[in-house]
């Protein structure tokens, strides 16, 4: 169940956390990869593409600065002419930036939306297409409860961005529905990356572990706990699951606020 074969898949932000596992999850399931590195971030793709290729998938790596057009059409070009499709899209890239909402100037909100929310969209305008000549589509995007079920005070901008995810996978999945082609995004709760790490524009090591108690499964997620996810809503078994939101948090938007 949930195969992959045969199916081409782009992962923006593939290096790292979510997008590395996800990379992993599909090479295993028999899809080929278009992974999408951002190397200012100082992330090696290297040991993803060996992962992926021993799992014996054929794999393009691309240098992708996902607020540069140009960027995403390459690779998704290259994708379609040396594997031989474009089916699927994980609109992964994402940034977290701690702001005031003094601080919140142009500069801070356009970065962001540039990269959380216009990334996800060029990746999907280039794939767009190539799915409808394929007659298979999976369009999905890493939302977060930020926004759609909880608020995060100080990233107003991210919030919003997450939550704008949500209204354009609607849309598209109406849209484009009749294309074989579903969209949703993925709403991650607290996950261990190097995002959620981050001190300085997240919850920082000691945060992620202060969240643990009140997650009713227990634990912090693992970005194998959302890479899962990403191959069902991957797979063929998910035709009919479109336009969604699905939180994948262990029951933390449950747990109340004490
Ligand atoms: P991460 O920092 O490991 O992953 C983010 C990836 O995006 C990195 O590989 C980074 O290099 C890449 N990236 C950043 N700017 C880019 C750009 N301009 N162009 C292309 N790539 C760029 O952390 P993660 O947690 O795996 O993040 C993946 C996604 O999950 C993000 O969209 C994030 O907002 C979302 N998310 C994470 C959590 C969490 O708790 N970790 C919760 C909810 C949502």
């Amino acid at each position: 169940m949930f195969r992959l074969t045969g199916r081409v898949a782009l992962i923006t932000g593939a290096a790292s956390g979510i997008g590395a596992a996800t990379a992993q999850k599909y090479a295993a399931a028999g899809a080929d990869l278009a992974l999408a590195w951002y190397p200012a971030d100082g992330h090696d793709i290297d040991p993803v593409r060996w992962e992926a290729e021993k799992s014996g998938s054929r794999v393009v790596v691309a240098e992708v600065d996902v607020t540069q057009t140009d960027h995403v059409d390459a690779i998704v070009n290259r994708a379609v002419s040396e594997l031989g499709g474009m089916h699927i899209v994980v609109a992964n890239a994402g940034i977290a930036r701690k702001v005031e909402i003094e601080d919140l100037d142009d500069a801070a909100w356009n970065q962001l939306i540039d990269v959380d929310l216009n990334g996800a969209w060029r990746a999907f305008r280039a794939a767009i297409p190539h799915m409808k000549k394929a007659g298979y589509g999976r369009l999905l995007a890493t939302s977060s409860v930020a926004g759609t079920i909880s608020a995060w005070p100080q990233h107003l901008h991210y919030s919003a961005a997450k939550a704008a995810l949500v209204g354009l996978v609607k849309s598209l999945a109406v849209e484009l529905g009749e294309f074989g082609i579903t969209a949703n995004a993925v709403a991650p709760g607290v996950i261990r990356t190097p995002q959620s790490l981050d001190p300085i524009n997240s919850l920082g090591p000691e945060g992620v572990e202060a969240v643990r108690n009140k997650i009713p499964a227990g634990r912090v997620g693992t970005p194998e706990d959302i890479a899962h996810v990403y191959q069902f809503l991957a797979s063929a078994e998910a035709a009919y699951v479109t336009g969604q939101l699905l939180v994948v948090d262990g029951g933390r938007g449950l747990a109340g606020l004490d």
